[in-house]
């Protein structure tokens, strides 16, 4: 049967494929008393086999697509299934309780994974843990027959349905056969969307039950820029989607034509258009979508897809990659911003009631917990400055206090490295993030220290509204064009002009094209973005007068009192768009 929903457009493009349903099966079942031990035995011993050749071809895959280190965390799996003491005790249990494979199996593996994660000391025990709570899932699944979702192993064009991705599900899409993904949670800032718009996959997120609705195999047509998704759409609707997704090509290949054009408004006002990245991977995209600078490195990445911290050689090589890469061209690398829904698995953190308020990003780097981490990040940075334009900022500053914390560390390391007669830039900018709205106020104050902003609106607005960025039920809070948000904006821009300093913004709405005209009618210096929102948003930027935009900016500033006046006011100073 036809159904049609609607949830937030996430990451533009537009897809028809069959659904791929990665949500977690149900894997109770009933501990019963058995007369015939052997065969409970034989069972195990099939679901073992079947587990080890799933493995077995999942590592394959993985080998294929993501490479020989990632996919060893396989071969700690298929070692823990052929592990003979283990095996054995699930044997002697089942023998000697007279119970069945599953319950067997579930009590000696949870013994083990107690015992292991009790080690707090030894780290590795405790991933041992995690390992056997892996396999023990994938056996029980085959001793109840059901099937278990594997994100890295689709090999047909597919359109993946979850409840939520981790941004870790999503680096492992292998984007020739995932052509788009929904989500019932999650919004546009939430990093699945970050992350798709970076991969150039289709999203809509929030759509709040699509695992319901959706059976593995059903058609999918989604539509990643009007948000809408319909579940076995009829013949006009598919040929519907499919020209709507030629169109978008279309549209796309004209922006492709702006590449090398500079950035200018109508009246040859010139904006400075950067990139988001997360890994040096995505350099190339910055460059082949003709970005000025990469406007924010999310260096957490590094650290999120490493099995442990990365050192300050492997972080070097990566900064260095991407100052090359840029060819000269500014990078801003924020210091890493763990935290909020970004965690990392051998970091122990504790569990927190609101991790997005909790102890996270620059609270981290400067604390006792994380000092060591923060000055090997430090030093990386700064021994990569030589290689190009690098401008360091630092993540959710709330005090002046703690840019003095961490621009100290910058300053000692700097000294330490030309001490020990390690060149060092004498140009790189420290600048912080205006994510808090207690900086956003006191951004005049900030402008006398600091070389630079770039306001994050996701947490700005998120903070500002007191509305998770992740949960949908409050994503109607999600309002850039809010006068409130729109005022802290302008208050940081004046002040870092009133310095003398540059204000930028890499958070989404930077690239939001309603939000467009009235930043450039703010004088906002630098515009970071998806890559893939570059193109279009020059091509938006070369229809603008600013003197126009500058008054459509005040009146927005002053007289409206609604987001929807201010998009009403638009159309006065649009209208030819
Ligand atoms: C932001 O908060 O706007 C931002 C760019 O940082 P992140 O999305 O990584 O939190
Ligand atoms: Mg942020």
């Amino acid at each position: 049967m036809t159904e049609m929903l609607k949830g937030i457009a996430a990451s533009d493009g537009v897809a028809v494929a069959k659904a791929y349903l990665l949500v977690q099966p149900d894997l109770s079942f009933d501990t019963i008393t058995v007369e015939d031990t052997n065969a409970e035995e034989a069972r195990l011993d099939v679901a073992l086999q079947a587990s080890q050749d799933e493995l077995s071809l999942i590592r394959a895959k993985a080998v294929e697509s993501l490479g020989e280190e990632a996919a060893s965390v396989f071969d700690a799996h298929l070692m823990v299934l052929s592990d003979p003491e283990m095996i054995s005790q699930i044997k002697e249990t089942i023998r000697a309780k007279q119970t069945n494979a599953e319950s067997g199996l579930k009590e000696v593996t949870d013994m083990f994974i107690t015992i292991f994660e009790g080690m707090e000391d030894n780290p590795y025990m405790q991933e041992r843990a995690s390992d056997i709570r892996d396999v023990a899932k994938r056996v029980l699944s085959h001793l109840l027959g059901v099937k278990l979702p594997n994100p890295a192993a689709i090999d047909e064009e597919s359109i993946v349905i979850a409840h939520d991705l981790t941004p870790s599900d999503t680096a492992q899409l292998d984007k020739r056969f995932v052509k788009a993904f929904v989500t019932n949670i999650g919004g546009r800032t939430s990093h699945s969307a970050i992350m798709a718009r970076t991969l150039e996959i289709a999203a809509v997120l929030g759509t709040n039950d699509i695992t319901k609705r959706v059976k593995d195999g059903d058609i999918i047509s989604v539509n990643g820029i009007t948000g809408e998704v319909i579940i076995n759409p009829s013949e006009e609707q598919i040929l519907a989607s499919k020209e709507a997704g030629a169109s978008y090509a279309k549209q796309k290949a004209e922006w492709a034509l702006l590449k090398d054009a500079k950035t200018v408004t109508a009246d040859g006002q010139h904006f400075e258009l950067a990139a988001n990245i997360g890994t040096p991977k995505d350099v190339a995209g910055v460059n082949e979508n003709g970005a000025e600078a990469v406007g924010l490195y999310r260096t957490e990445f590094l650290y999120m897809d490493s099995q442990d911290f990365p050192t300050e050689d492997e972080q070097y090589e990566a900064y260095k990659a991407v100052l090359e890469g840029m060819n000269g061209k500014p990078v801003v690398v924020r210091t890493m911003d763990i935290g909020g829904d970004k965690e990392l698995p051998y970091f122990d953190l504790p569990k927190e009631m609101n991790p997005f308020l909790g102890f996270r990003a620059l609270r981290i780097s400067i604390s006792e917990t994380g000092k060591d981490m923060f000055r090997t990040q430090i030093r990386a940075l700064l021994r990569a400055s030589v290689h190009g334009q690098l401008r360091i900022m630092f993540p959710m500053v709330a005090l002046l206090k703690e840019f003095r914390a961490a621009k100290a560390v910058f300053d000692e390391e700097k000294a330490n490295l030309l001490a020990e007669g390690v060149a060092v830039s004498d140009e790189i900018q420290v600048g912080i993030m205006i994510e808090i709205p207690a900086a956003a106020m006191l951004a005049d104050q900030f402008a006398k220290e600091v070389d630079f902003f770039s306001i994050g609106t996701n947490d700005l607005i998120q903070y500002t509204m007191a509305a998770d960025r992740m949960n949908e039920q409050v994503s109607y809070l999600y309002q850039p064009y809010n006068p409130s948000i729109l005022r802290l904006i302008n208050n940081v821009i004046k002040a870092a002009h009133a310095e003398g300093k540059w204000a930028g913004m890499c958070g989404e709405m930077a690239g939001d094209q309603q939000a467009v005209p009235l930043l450039v009618g703010m004088g906002l210096d630098e515009f970071s973005m998806s890559a893939t929102s570059v193109l279009r948003t020059r091509s938006l930027m070369k229809v603008l007068d600013s003197a126009k935009m500058r008054e459509y900016a005040q009146r927005a500033l002053t007289e409206c009192s609604t987001a929807e006046e201010v998009l009403e006011l638009s159309k006065e100073y649009l209208s030819k768009h």
